[in-house]
């Protein structure tokens, strides 16, 4: 699909009855001050990243890049934000709907709007001028390009998925529940990791996994693994996706962005969200002074005298792996976690349905 690219001031703003109104953030400068200088880039405008991009308007957040490749279907009305059934027989882009949403709520924004997909080297280096990127995508090799770009070019990144899908069953199952044995058993929940500059970058929090990068990037590869018996995680593949669990974990980005912008509570590094139970679980973790991400030889702080990542595997062919037939990741050792009775975040293993 061609790259459609909307020019970022766009059209003018209709005036007269829906023109400037002054006070319109009256309520939220009392607390966080404005936002009209902050440039934010939200990647995957699916059922969260559409959240995120409403929220961005309501506060006036002053510019947004849209990325997404995608076109409208009828099973995404379930959950996106501003899509009509008309445009699911249009065809319309997400990012044309996410760009309508937000001249609807406030026409003062400035919305560039990019149809094209992040592991695009051209789509990648025009979200460079996003001071704030919100990740709200599908799969390993797309997080792998955001948070090249957040650690090349020192931005504010959050990674957010969600999760949902039938739980296991317990092992010794409660007989005299009757209320708990005929509920419906579901895993539901999400997660938020927040990559400030000069923090641990997304591979540092095992937020993706390098093999699964090179499988998605490679469709050789990928199907050489499903046939040699390893999981890999097909974004194509639908999987149970609801409205509610998108608005909690969109919740916790943009209240994390708020705090990246005019802190005002401890920073979150990793929150696991578990919407079985209510609950939430803060973790942290250091840099890993030997990431493949951030490390030595990255191309950290480079800027534009590192060009776009190369879209060609990012490691060496897969040989090693456990008794159990996963791949083994190097950064994916959940003891490096400071909060001991958490698994710390997990790869290739869930669906992350944006
Ligand atoms: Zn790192």
């Amino acid at each position: 699909m061609p790259i459609l690219t909307m020019p970022f001031d766009g059209p003018a703003p209709p005036t007269g009855a829906t023109g400037p109104i002054q006070d319109r953030y009256d309520r939220q400068v009392r607390a966080f001050g404005r936002l009209a200088e902050l440039t934010v880039a939200v990647v995957g405008l699916g059922g969260v990243g559409s959240q995120v991009v409403q929220s961005l308007a309501h506060l006036g957040v002053g510019g947004l890049l849209l990325v997404d490749p995608d076109t409208v279907t009828a099973t995404n009305l379930n959950r996106l934000i501003g899509a009509k059934p008309a445009d699911v027989a249009r065809a319309a882009t997400k990012v044309t709907v996410a760009a309508r949403t937000v001249r609807t709520i406030n026409p003062q924004v400035r919305v560039r709007g990019i149809a094209g997909s992040i592991l695009d080297p051209v789509v990648w280096q025009q979200v460079r001028p996003a001071e704030v990127i919100v990740g709200a995508v599908d799969g390993h090799a797309p997080r792998w390009a955001l948070n090249r770009l957040a650690v090349q070019y020192a931005r504010c990144y959050l990674d957010v998925g969600v999760e949902l899908g039938p739980a296991p069953r317990p092992e010794q199952p409660d007989d005299h529940d009757q209320e708990a044995s005929s509920r419906v058993r579901l895993e539901a929940g999400g997660h938020l990791a927040v990559i400030r500059p000069g923090g641990p970058c997304l591979l540092c929090l095992c937020g993706y996994d390098p093999r699964l990068v090179d499988a998605e990037l490679d469709p050789g590869l990928a199907a050489a693994r499903r046939a040699a018996g390893y999981r890999v995680d097909d974004p194509a593949e639908p999987a149970p996706s609801v409205v509610f669990l998108n608005q909690i974990i969109a919740g916790y980005a943009v209240g994390e962005l708020l705090n990246y912008v005019s802190l005002w509570r401890p920073p979150v590094r990793y929150l696991l969200v578990d919407a079985a139970v209510n609950g939430t679980t803060a973790l942290d973790a250091d840099r890993d002074p030997q990431c493949l991400a951030c490390g030595p030889d990255s191309p950290r702080g480079l800027s534009d005298a590192a060009g776009p990542p190369s879209v060609a595997r990012t490691t060496a062919p897969p040989a090693a792996h456990d008794a159990a037939g996963a791949p083994q990741n190097p950064n994916t050792q959940s003891s490096r976690y400071t909060s001991p009775s958490e698994p710390g975040p997990r790869n290739g293993s869930h669906h992350h349905d944006t």
